[in-house]
This record gives structure tokens, sequence and C-alpha cells, in this order.
């Protein structure tokens, strides 16, 4: 098969090696830069959380090991007050269960690079994909530096092309009563940075992920290996208390002081950066069909742009790939079986975890801070602890690759209502029977 894949990001690098391990022709066409040629401007480091279902994508293809070389563990929340004081709190039973920190751009440089180490995979930079017929199998690509257009024809099309994807766009074009909607939420978010210490050394604590809740809106920071951290403000697009608002330094200063007063002496950029990094949108896409016919599929955020609040965007769409390279082991050369096959398993997941990713904006926006919240999280710890076979609605997303997201959303769910409300009326959980509530819960 000749296939090309548009989009060289993380799903369409890590497609291309899957496919050439099967001895297909891979041609990946990426509107960017190499960002491994380009220099890179000193500065900012963007950090994702990756995971279990990401590791274990990335494992079946040996890079696992490698990937998480230069990442970070975070194996908990540490939340900020007001006053500056901070509560730490595990995200699995132990130490042991952790989340990491890594690099997006030196991941997905890694990505690239491992599949250009197969002969059968080209990437090509700067070639920007504009229209598609999907009945003739052939795309037009734009050439950014030149100006120039190609014409190309291949066996199967695959868009890893993002949140924006033509692939997507083009489909919807095509097939008549295409679904395709975007949910904008109400927030934006702008990036902002802690440099490593003077000397070295991290001027937060490093193994966590950093959370300042503060009702309507939060700060989160993510460790960097080199001692820096990622901030991220999410906060609302419009209103009295919004972006548009604050609309120059010194409003934004007098607020992040305000709010977030144990971060900002830490923050040495954030006049320059609140000048050069623009407030990015928010949104959940859901879309179907994500194939057309044995022509054309969707991997990634082309098929499902999520909020980012379960770090799951990425792993969700590392498992899209996982998923698809399963569903080609099963039906051999019979791409219409595959596509049918791999958008009946993925399309249901792709929508439970962009609903799980925005129900956790309002629970790590809102309830981290909230002490019934604590006392179940404090109860769930124990029974987690207690009982092999429980695991917390964050666990199921989070740490438990084998269970799909589905199941995460509607057991977790039910978890979390049951336990909640049991943690509404008491003062504290310290003498619960908790046999009593695990038998309750394994029932639900
Ligand atoms: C603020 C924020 C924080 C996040 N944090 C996390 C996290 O902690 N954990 C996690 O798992 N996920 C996280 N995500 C989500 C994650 O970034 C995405 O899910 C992931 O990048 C999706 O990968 P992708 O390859 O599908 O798309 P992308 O990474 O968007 O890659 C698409 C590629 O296609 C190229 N392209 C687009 N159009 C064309 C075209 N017409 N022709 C050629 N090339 C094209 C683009 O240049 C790009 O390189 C976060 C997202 C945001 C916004």
């Amino acid at each position: 098969m000749h296939i090309i894949i548009s989009g060289a990001g993380l799903a369409g690098s890590l497609m291309a090696i899957y496919l050439a391990k099967k001895g297909h022709k891979v041609d990946i066409y990426e509107s960017r830069l190499d960002m491994r040629k380009a220099t890179i401007s000193a500065g900012r480091s963007i950090n994702l959380a990756l995971s279990a279902r990401g590791l274990k994508a990335l494992h079946e293809v040996g890079l696992e090991l490698e990937i998480l070389k230069g990442s970070v563990k975070m194996p908990g929340r540490m939340m900020h007050d007001k006053e500056g004081k901070t509560i730490f709190a595990l995200y699995g039973k132990n130490e042991d269960e952790f989340i990491n920190s890594i690099s997006r751009a030196d991941l997905n440089k890694i990505l690239m690079t491992a599949a250009e180490k197969y002969p059968e995979v080209s990437i090509y930079f700067r070639k920007e994909i504009r229209t598609v017929d999907f009945d003739k199998k052939t795309l037009e690509v734009f050439d950014l530096d030149n100006g120039g257009t190609e014409s190309l024809s291949a066996d199967l099309i695959i868009g890893a092309d993002g949140a924006n994807s033509i692939i997507r766009r083009s489909m919807e074009k095509q097939i008549p009563d295409y679904q395709s909607r975007i949910d904008w939420l109400d927030h934006g978010y702008k990036e902002l940075s802690i440099p490593p210490a003077d000397g070295g050394g991290f001027r937060l604590e490093r193994d966590a992920l950093h959370i300042w809740p503060r009702s309507s809106y939060m700060l989160i920071a993510l460790p960097n290996a080199d001692g820096s951290f990622t901030c991220t403000l999410f906060y609302p697009n419009e209103g009295v208390e919004s972006f548009a608002a604050m609309d120059n330094y010194d409003k934004f200063k007098k607020f992040m002081e305000t709010e977030f007063p144990d971060a900002v002496p830490h923050m040495i950029d954030m006049e320059e950066e609140y000048h050069s990094n623009p407030v990015g949108k928010l949104g959940t896409l859901k879309c179907y069909p994500w194939k057309l016919g044995n022509a054309a599929v969707l991997v990634g955020d082309a098929a499902h742009a999520i909020v980012p609040f379960y770090g799951q965007g990425m792993n969700a769409s590392f498992e899209d790939c996982q998923t698809l390279n399963e569903c080609i082991d099963r039906n051999g050369d019979d791409w219409t079986k595959i596509l049918e096959e791999y958008e009946a398993l993925r399309k249901v997941n792709g929508d439970a975890i962009g609903d799980l990713a925005v129900e956790n904006f309002y629970e790590m926006r809102d309830k981290v801070a909230d002490p019934v919240f604590q006392r179940k999280r404090k109860l769930e710890h124990i029974i987690e602890n207690r009982f092999a076979n429980y695991r917390s609605k964050y666990a199921l997303v989070t740490f438990s690759p084998d269970v799909p997201y589905t199941y995460a959303k509607s057991q977790g769910n039910k978890q979390d209502n049951y336990l909640m409300n049991l943690c509404r009326d008491i003062e504290s959980v310290e003498n619960l029977d908790v046999e009593k509530i695990y038998a309750e819960l394994i029932k639900l």
C-alpha cells in the first residue's frame, strides 16, 4: 500500500511507524518546518502529560523507554491556596503510579526520527495539503516555500492533521449529512513559565502537577527536566473577569499577584509572555464518520480534539494508532473492514474521553479545593489500597490502558456520585466501614 498521511505531529509520526513496520510505503506531508532543524528560540518548553495509554502504544513500537528518558514523574497534584499553603494528593495508589511530564517538541522529534529510520517513510516539510478528492484518492499539496502545487495519489489517505484537519473538512464536503461539531469552552488559556532556579534545580516541588484552583479559573504548572515549569492559566474568554477585560499588563499583573501570590515571584518572564503568548481556544470536537470507504481515515485530534483537563488528547491519539494497527492485524488486506472496525472501536471512546475531559475541568477548577471532594479522595485512596480490584475514575482513565474510555466514564461517574454523596454528610472518613462501602461500590 502507498499511504499518504496529512500531518507529522504526534499521531501522524507514530502511525507512520506502525505502518512502516508492516511494510507499507508512507509519505507524510507536514505544513510546518522540520522542528529538528529550525533554531529553537530560547525560553519556553511546552509539555504534556504522558500516561499509560500513550505509553502502551509507544511500547509496541519500542520507543517507550527512549521517550521516558526526558520526562519528569508526577505521582500527584500539589494544590496551592491563596495563602500559599499546599496540599499534595496522590493520583493513584502510591508513588509508583504516576503520569509523566514530557516536552511536546522532544517527543515529536523522537517520533519523526524513529519514523524516518524506516526506508518506507518520507516526511515532506512545508507542504500543506489543500484539497482532497476521495473518489480518485488524489490530493493537492501546496509548497509553502516556492508557492508551487503538486498533485499526489495514494491507496489510502490518513488525516492526522489536528483539530482543523483538512482531511476531515474535505470529508464534510463530500459526505452528505456529515456530522461535525465543536463545543467551545467559555475559557481560553495562556501559557506562562517558571525558569529553573539560579544555579539549577526547581523553584517548586519537582515531582507534582501544581494546581492553583480558584473556582471559576485556575493556574497549573508541569515540571520540565531542565528545572523549569510550563504554566497554563485557564480563564474565561469574555465577561467582567476575563482575558478580554484584562487588556493591559498592569491589570494582568495585579490579578496574578492577588490570586497566585506564591507562583508569581517565580514567573520571571511574565510580562514578556503576557504580550507574546496568545490566548488559546479550547473546544471538544465530535464528528462522524471517521472514515470514507477504504479511501481515508482520521486519527488523533483530527477525529476527536478534546479539552486538555484529563491530559489525554495525545494519549487517546496514540491509542487510535495502536487500535488501527490491531484492526490491520485482524483483517489483513480488507481495508474497508479495517476502517469500519477501527471506527466502531474508537468513535465511542473518542466521545467518552471528550466528555470526561470537560467534566474534569470542573473538577479541577471547582472541586479539588472543596472539603467534600478532599474527603472523597481520602476515602477512595483507602479503598484503592485495601482492595486491589477497585480503581478510581482517574485511575481507570489514566492508569488502566486495558479498559476502554467508555467504561472509565460510566463506571467512574457512578463511583464518584456514590462516594461524593457519602462524604457530603460526614466530618471525617476515619471510622467508616470500608468493607461495606467497597461491597456497595462493586455492585454499581
Ligand atoms: C494547552 C494544551 C495542553 C495539552 N496537554 C495534554 C496533555 O497533558 N496530555 C495529552 O495527552 N494531551 C494534551 N493535549 C492534547 C494534545 O496536544 C493533542 O491531543 C495532540 O497534539 C494531538 O496530536 P495530533 O497529531 O492528532 O495533532 P497535532 O499535534 O495538532 O498535529 C497535527 C499536525 O498536522 C499538521 N497539519 C495540519 N494541517 C495540515 C495540512 N493541511 N497539511 C499538512 N500538515 C498539516 C500540523 O502542522 C501538525 O504538525 C493538550 C492540548 C492543549 C491545547
